[in-house]
């Protein structure tokens, strides 16, 4: 079929929506988003886009009403899905820990021995305290997990955290992380060969703006004598650039930069003598 569309679930609203659809967009795809709406059709890219509670998503995926979906890897280990992870997307990290009230004598997991423990994560805290062997009650509860010790549902939390704000408001310290998570990419098992073709164009796509993030790119004058030594500190894609400026002696280097040591050979650059030193974000980085 050579209109086939592929089909992706995104979280209709929460805190992976505005990137699901960031990232879509930096993929160049168009659609018109609304957000009572709970499909849309992409306008240049073969893809049909489904918005759905992001707990739904890895049985939407599995049972092939949708081929791909963007969830976190806290829903998919916990939904105990049959889907392929395809690509980690570098957002909506945090991890899945245990919390205990202040007053709380925690020295070991073995100290949650007996005691009532509430999650929305049962299966992934079952498996966690069946492996360090504690016998725990497990109370599942679907929101607000944080007020279960305050309120005398449970003696300690098992909850999503990414600052630890919400805990240290309740009351309640961290003392174990059990499961780190970011959003993933994942498909259906067999996916056709179409399909399989459209995933790997959305792929290609998503890589180039992914390693776009992680780069800048540097331009900058410096004096010639200077050169082998600026050069040395910029590797680039292949090797810098570099051309003659109008004024004698002088150079123009271009190259690409790692977005986490940046501002460090910015700081060496501009000490070896460079000058008028540019740094200017990529937004797709092709190799
Ligand atoms: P839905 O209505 O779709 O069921 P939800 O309330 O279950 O939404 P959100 O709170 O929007 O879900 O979280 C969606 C996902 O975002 C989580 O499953 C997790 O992967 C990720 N996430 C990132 N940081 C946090 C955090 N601090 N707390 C909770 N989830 C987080
Ligand atoms: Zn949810």
């Amino acid at each position: 079929m050579m209109n086939q569309k592929l089909k992706i679930a995104l979280q209709k609203s929460g805190r992976l929506s505005a990137d699901s659809i960031n990232l879509l967009k930096i993929c160049g795809i168009k659609f018109d988003y609304n957000s009572g709406k709970l499909r849309a059709a992409a306008e240049n890219f073969p893809l049909e886009i489904f918005f759905l509670r992001d707990d739904d998503i890895p049985e939407y995926v599995a049972d092939k009403v949708a081929d791909i979906g963007i969830v976190g890897e806290n829903v998919l280990a916990e939904t105990r899905r049959c889907c392929e992870t395809i690509e980690k997307l570098g957002f909506g990290k945090c991890r899945l820990s245990l919390a205990v009230p202040k007053s709380f004598d925690y020295q070991t997991i073995k100290n949650l021995d007996g005691k009532r423990i509430a999650t929305s994560y049962p299966n992934i805290l079952s498996e966690c305290l069946t492996k360090n062997n504690v016998a725990a009650e497990i109370h599942i509860i679907s929101g607000s997990v944080e007020i279960a010790p305050s309120i005398g549902l449970a003696d300690v939390v098992c909850d999503l955290v990414s600052s630890g704000s919400t805990l240290l408001t309740n009351g309640l310290r961290e003392v174990e992380t059990i499961f780190e998570s970011e959003a993933v990419l994942i498909a259906r098992p067999n996916l056709d060969e179409n399909a399989r073709a459209i995933l790997d164009k959305l792929r290609f796509r998503i890589n180039a703006a992914n390693a776009a993030k992680q780069n800048k790119y540097i331009l900058l004058n410096a004096p010639d004598e200077k050169l082998a030594e600026i050069v040395k500190l910029l590797p680039g894609i292949k090797s810098p650039t570099v051309l003659p400026l109008a004024e004698r002696g002088w150079s123009s280097v271009h190259s690409v930069i790692g977005e986490n040591d940046f501002w460090e050979i910015v700081e060496q650059l501009k000490d070896t003598g460079a000058e008028g030193i540019l740094v200017l974000s990529i937004d797709q980085m092709i190799n």
